[in-house]
């Protein structure tokens, strides 16, 4: 199977979720999973938390205010979208933006680390505390972790099934739409992603 028919397959497994605690949440509402966006064979992948309203209405990733800033950032330093891939840890909207349980990222993770095996992204750039939770775990460097605040912007070194790959934690854009004063703290972590395109 090549690729596109992985992803398609993930794509299909999300469709019919029916065990997800969000599913009658996401069919209620006439809201879409949201898979992820962009290139199978991206160097970098930005991997978020869950999608908001608008994400879930549009099944687009960051397609919100958090999604406006991104975009600004990743302007900024040279990105587009269609270079990069970009998803969420949880691939369903929680009710009214909670934050995820953890019973939901158990259930949702595996999807996430599915597709960064099918796309084998050399970078893995984690939008918050929740993905990089869980994904230094997978990768073997759990001991690594602190709180967000001591690790955005510094690059770690881990596995996650298909060779030594960078991980890289981020504030969530969400922090510069809720303080604007952090924002170009947020622009000057982004531009470490420069030293890997
Ligand atoms: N916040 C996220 O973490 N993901 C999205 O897709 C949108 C907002």
């Amino acid at each position: 199977m090549d690729k596109k028919d992985l992803m398609e397959e993930i794509r299909d497994e999300l469709l019919g979720l029916t065990s997800s605690p969000l599913y009658e949440y996401r069919t209620s509402n006439n809201y879409f999973p949201v898979i992820g966006d962009g290139s199978h064979d991206a160097k970098v992948v930005f991997i978020g938390e869950a999608p908001g309203e608008k994400e879930a209405t549009t099944a687009r990733p960051f397609s919100g205010r958090s999604g406006k800033l991104l975009d600004e950032m990743l302007t900024h330093i040279g990105l587009s979208r269609d270079s990069i891939y970009i998803t969420n840890l949880v691939h369903d909207r929680p009710q009214d933006n909670r934050d995820p349980t953890k019973e939901e990222i158990q259930l949702y993770g595996p999807y996430l680390e599915k597709t960064l095996q099918i796309i084998q992204p050399r970078v893995v750039v984690m939008l918050g505390r929740h993905s990089m939770n869980y994904l230094f775990e997978k990768a073997g460097i759990k001991d690594k972790l602190a709180p967000i605040s001591a690790m955005h912007g510094k690059t770690f070194e881990g596995d996650l099934g298909y060779g030594k790959i960078a991980l890289l934690p981020l504030y969530h854009p969400a922090v510069g739409l809720y303080n604007p004063g952090k924002r170009p703290e947020l622009f000057a972590d982004f531009a470490i992603i420069k030293k890997f395109i």
